[in-house]
C-alpha cells in the first residue's frame, strides 16, 4: 500500500483538506479508507488520534499502519475518488497545547530534578506523564512548574526539521529516537529537542499554562496528572467556583476553607461520640420507665420513630433491669427490624422464634439463644411480627 502523505507534519494547524481515496476497506466491521494525503493525526506517541469527518462520514478512528498508510475508520461508507476531509479544530489545538506542554514540561523535570521522562499519555481529560523519580517534594514540584511555564511565558518558536539518523548525535536530544532513517526533531527553541511525530504549537506562548496535578507511585516512578491551556482553565475555572462557594459557606476566605473542613471534621466526630453518650443514658432511663409499666413478663410494642440500633439497646436495657422477655420491631432504611431478646433467667432458646416469625413474613436474619434481630423487606407489617414474636415469648418463657 503506497504511504500517505502527512499533512499534519508540515502544518499542525491545517483542518480542512482535499485527498484522493487510495483504498477501501472494512475495519473489524467498519469501512475504512486510506487517502493519498491526509490531515488527519493517527493514535501514536502517546496522543491520540483526530476526530471529524471525511466525504461527510464521521470519523471515529485514526490508525498508523505498518507500511506508512493512514487508516481512517469511518462510521458509514463514502464514495471513492476525491473526499473532503475537516478535522475537528478544537480537539486538535487542545491535543497541540498538551503535547508541547508535555515537551516542556518533560525538560523541565530533567533540568531541575533529573528526572527522565518515561512515559506520556493523552487523556481525554487529564493526561499523564512517568517521571523515573521515586519521590519528590512539593516545593521542587512548583520548581518544576516554575520552570515549565517561565519557558511558555518567553514564547520561544517550537521548530520541527529533519536529521538523518547517521547525524543525531549531534542534537542534544532529549531521549534516544525510537525511529529509524530520516528522524523527525521537535525543537523548543534552545530548551528541548524531542525526535517526534506528534502535532505542535508554533510558539510556547500558545501552551498558555502547564499545571502539575497529584502523582502516584507506579513501577518505582511517579507518574503525573497534567494539565495545559485550555484545560488547564477550565479546571481552574471550576475549583474556583466550588472554593467561592465553600468560602461562602463558611464565611472565610478561599484558602482558609481547607482548615474549616477540617475543624467541621472533628467536631462531628466528638458529637457523634456526646450523642452516642447520651442515647445510652435515655436508654436506661427509658428502660426503667417500660419495666414500670410492663404489663407482664413479655414486652413487645413497634416503635416507629426509633432505629434498630435504638430499639436493640432499649431491648437490652429493659432485660437487664428485670425478669423480661423483649420484643420490639422498628423501621429501618426501607425495611423493617425485629428485634427479641430475654433475661438470663428464661431458658427458651430464641431461636426456636424464627420460623415462626418466617411463617407470618418473610424474614433474614437470626441470632442467639437469648438474642435475634430479623429484618424483612416490608415494613407496614412490622405489628404482625412483632405480634407473632410476643406470642411465641408469653408460650415459651
Ligand atoms: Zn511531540
Amino acid at each position: 500500500m503506497p504511504e500517505t502523505k502527512r499533512l499534519y507534519y508540515d502544518d499542525a494547524y491545517l483542518t480542512e483538506f482535499d485527498a484522493d481515496v487510495v483504498e477501501a476497506r472494512e475495519h473489524e466491521g467498519r469501512p475504512a479508507v486510506v487517502l493519498d494525503r491526509t490531515a488527519f493525526y493517527p493514535e501514536s506517541g502517546g496522543q491520540p488520534w483526530d476526530t471529524g469527518t471525511l466525504g461527510g462520514a464521521a470519523v471515529v478512528a485514526v490508525l498508523d499502519l505498518e507500511d506508512g498508510a493512514i487508516l481512517h475508520i469511518l462510521d458509514r461508507a463514502i464514495a471513492g475518488g476525491r473526499v473532503r476531509g475537516l478535522v475537528d479544530r478544537p480537539a486538535r489545538f487542545d491535543h497541540m497545547q498538551q503535547h508541547t506542554g508535555q515537551h516542556v514540561l518533560s525538560q523541565a523535570f530533567w533540568e531541575v530534578l533529573k528526572g527522565e521522562t518515561r512515559s506520556f499519555h493523552l487523556g481525554p481529560e487529564v493526561s499523564t506523564l512517568e517521571i523515573g523519580l521515586a519521590a519528590a517534594a512539593d516545593p521542587d514540584l512548583d520548581r518544576v512548574e516554575d520552570r515549565a511555564n517561565a519557558v511558555v511565558w518567553e514564547d520561544r518558536v517550537v521548530k520541527t526539521y529533519y536529521v538523518p539518523e547517521e547525524r543525531i548525535g549531534e542534537v542534544p536530544l532529549r531521549r534516544p529516537p525510537k525511529k529509524q532513517g530520516l528522524l523527525r526533531v521537535v525543537e523548543v527553541d534552545g530548551f528541548d529537542y524531542s525526535a517526534c511525530g506528534g502535532t505542535h504549537v508554533r510558539r510556547t506562548g500558545e501552551i498558555g499554562l502547564v499545571r502539575l496535578g497529584p502523582a502516584e507511585k507506579i513501577r518505582g516512578n511517579l507518574r503525573f496528572d497534567f494539565l495545559c491551556g485550555g484545560r488547564a482553565l477550565r479546571d481552574y475555572r471550576q475549583k474556583d467556583r466550588s472554593a467561592r462557594k465553600l468560602a461562602g459557606t463558611f464565611s472565610c476566605a478561599a484558602a482558609g476553607v481547607a482548615a474549616q473542613v477540617e475543624k467541621l471534621g472533628a467536631e462531628h466526630k466528638a458529637l457523634k461520640k456526646r450523642a452516642r453518650k447520651l442515647e445510652e443514658r435515655l436508654a436506661a432511663f427509658e428502660a426503667g420507665e417500660v419495666i414500670r409499666s410492663a404489663p407482664g413478663r413479655v414486652i413487645s410494642a413497634v416503635l416507629e420513630d426509633r432505629t434498630p440500633d435504638e430499639a436493640r439497646f432499649l431491648a437490652l436495657n429493659v432485660i437487664k433491669g428485670g425478669e423480661f422477655a423483649v420484643a420490639y420491631g422498628a423501621p429501618g432504611e426501607g425495611q423493617g427490624h425485629l428485634i427479641a431478646a430475654r433475661s438470663d433467667t428464661f431458658k427458651a432458646d430464641l431461636r426456636g422464634l424464627v420460623p415462626v416469625v418466617a411463617a407470618v413474613v418473610p424474614v433474614k436474619g437470626g441470632g442467639g439463644p437469648s438474642l435475634i434481630e430479623l429484618v424483612f423487606p416490608d415494613k407496614q407489617r412490622l405489628r404482625e411480627a412483632v405480634d407473632a414474636a410476643a406470642a411465641w415469648l408469653r408460650e415459651n418463657t
